[in-house]
């Protein structure tokens, strides 16, 4: 397994990570469990989940449990800021809502520490010196090792990044954002950002919900019991002409020297600069072996163009 410095900290991070949003809802907690362990067996040992996940707290539950004893061997990423209750109390960034969110998070986690603590989503409501400061406390307080942003514009993470450096406090070193073969635009944005603030990014939605691991045809039925089978609007954002096409060519270049569409995303998506860890999702073991090997493809720079050049808009 290829590990990589997560932005400006020491931490060494997997190349291969799992996102856990399956937890709880696709995924019941044997399932779940078969899914840790063979992330760990393969050494895909950074888990990104989220408070929300599951909904409201399952999915962390479901994770803590799959990593009993293990705690030491993993890296553990969550996330606050959506919603866990009615009414304004219950999410955003506030000082007073981390505070109370971290410790839902270790509790459901059954850790003293997370490793990488990440604002889900902007808040304007809150001013981000507050958001920054409140972060900064909990790095100290050792709640937390290291922090992250997701779903942030560019300038949103390089306001943060200034005020944090003004305070004299931690400052994030991921951020995360959607980010796959269909979808490039964190390109225009954020991510020629990553490296000058020091940040990696973390892509989600690298296999664009299972649309590019090839499972899905233009003119056949859906697999049954896919994600993009049931999911109406889902689908439809992802089911276009212009993927399908993309998909043809991803097809034919990845059959031309033997590998599949996963190969080429997954591959791909790791190749760009500023990428730290690929957090696709699973809900089988046979998908993380998939998804792990397919990582350990390393593409030349002339293959990174061609696939590129079939992505572009
Ligand atoms: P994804 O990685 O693009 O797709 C994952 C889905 O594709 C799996 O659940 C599985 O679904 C299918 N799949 C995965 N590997 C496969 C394989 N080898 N063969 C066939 N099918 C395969 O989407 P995602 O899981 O939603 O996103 C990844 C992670 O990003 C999440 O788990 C979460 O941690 C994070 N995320 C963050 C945000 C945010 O706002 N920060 C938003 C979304 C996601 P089926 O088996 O059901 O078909």
């Amino acid at each position: 397994m290829e590990f990589r410095n997560l932005g400006s900290s020491g931490l060494q991070v997997p190349l291969a990570g799992l996102g856990c949003n399956n937890f709880g809802r696709r995924c019941d907690e044997a399932a779940t469990k078969a899914v840790v362990d063979k992330c760990i067996e393969l050494g895909a040992v950074f888990f990104d989940t989220a408070d929300v996940y599951g909904p409201r707290g399952l999915s962390e539950e479901y994770l803590g449990r799959a990593l009993e004893g293990r705690r030491q061997q993993v890296i553990l990423a969550t996330k606050f800021a959506g919603s866990m209750g009615d009414g304004p109390l219950w999410s955003g960034a506030s000082a007073r809502y981390i505070k109370n969110a971290v410790r839902a998070s270790l509790r459901r986690l059954q850790t003293d520490y997370i490793d990488l603590y990440q604002v889900h989503f902007p808040d304007p409501k809150t001013p981000v010196e507050e958001t920054m400061q409140a972060l900064d406390d909990l790095v100290r307080a050792g709640d937390v090792r290291y922090i992250g942003c997701s779903n942030f514009a560019g300038w949103q993470l390089v306001e943060a990044q200034c005020a944090a450096k003004a305070a004299g406090g931690a400052r994030f070193v991921s951020a995360q954002n959607e980010y796959s073969l269909i979808n490039r635009r964190i390109e225009r944005d954020i991510l020629p950002l990553c490296g000058r603030f020091g940040v990696s990014m973390l892509p989600y939605f690298p296999l664009a919900s299972g649309f590019l691991t090839g499972k899905y045809q233009r003119d056949a039925a859906a697999p049954a019991g896919a994600r993009l089978t049931a999911a109406g609007p889902m689908a439809d954002r992802i089911f276009t002409d212009r993927n399908w096409k993309l998909l043809d060519g991803l097809q034919a270049f990845a059959a031309a020297r033997g590998k599949t569409v996963l190969d080429v995303a997954m591959a791909w998506t790791a190749a760009q600069p500023g990428i730290g860890c690929v957090i696709a999702g699973a809900t089988k073991p046979e998908q993380v072996e998939a998804n792990v090997r397919a990582l350990e493809w390393k593409l030349t720079p002339e293959e990174v163009a061609e696939i590129s050049a079939l992505a572009a808009d």
